[in-house]
């Protein structure tokens, strides 16, 4: 027999939190909810790199509204799983959002400073309205408070990984979200 060399090959990844379905059925009821709140607007969806980058895919494609896109990247975690607390911008946006209905689309809200940095950085370029859209939100850890104005799924304090999200740049083309097990993030 072959050896198997596909992204499942990995049995101890963790166990599974939200499927491929219950994630999909949510993000349509988000871009449901957005494609109405924005009615005879043009957002502009925000993708915070690189962990939004697969919910942004689906949701912009959940939203019947002309909209635009653009992409940011910020740093603080290296590799490790937990925030050092420092952020810095890594990737800046392409175009202006002066005067634009902006949507930052993040994957995980966690201590919240990421999202709290690039609202303060959006804020200051003159947007007509800011707003943020998570898919999943970790409140536990909560350091800075954030207005969240779109939330998928609350979840409870576990590292999780897939559908976008890593662990050392790993995991992130699973269709699932899954709790990352001990042995992986040892290992
Ligand atoms: P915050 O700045 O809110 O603490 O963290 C936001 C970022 O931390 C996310 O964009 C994500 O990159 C990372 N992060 C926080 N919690 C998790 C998690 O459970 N799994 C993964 N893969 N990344 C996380």
């Amino acid at each position: 027999m072959k050896a198997d060399w596909s992204r499942r090959a990995d049995e101890n990844i963790g166990a599974l939190l939200l499927d491929a379905p219950a994630i999909r059925k949510r993000v349509h009821e988000l871009g449901d909810q957005i494609t109405g709140d924005y009615r005879g607007r043009n957002p502009h969806l925000i993708a915070i790199l690189k962990g939004a980058c697969i919910f942004h895919a689906d949701l912009v494609r959940a939203i019947d509204l002309s909209l635009s896109m653009d992409f940011i990247a910020v740093g603080s975690y290296g590799n490790a799983a937990r925030t050092s607390g420092e952020v810095r911008l890594l990737k800046d946006l392409d175009e202006s959002v002066e005067g634009r209905d902006v949507l930052l689309v993040e994957d995980i809200l966690d201590t919240g400073l990421t999202v709290h940095y690039i609202l303060q950085n959006l804020g200051s370029r003159g947007p007509r309205s800011l707003k943020v859209v998570t898919l999943l939100n970790k409140p536990s850890h909560r350091q800075v408070d954030v207005p969240v104005d779109y939330v998928g799924f609350e979840i409870p304090d576990h590292f999780v990984v897939g559908y976008g999200l890593d662990f050392k740049q790993r995991y992130r083309n699973l269709p699932e979200i899954r709790i990352l097990s001990r042995e992986a993030l040892g290992g």
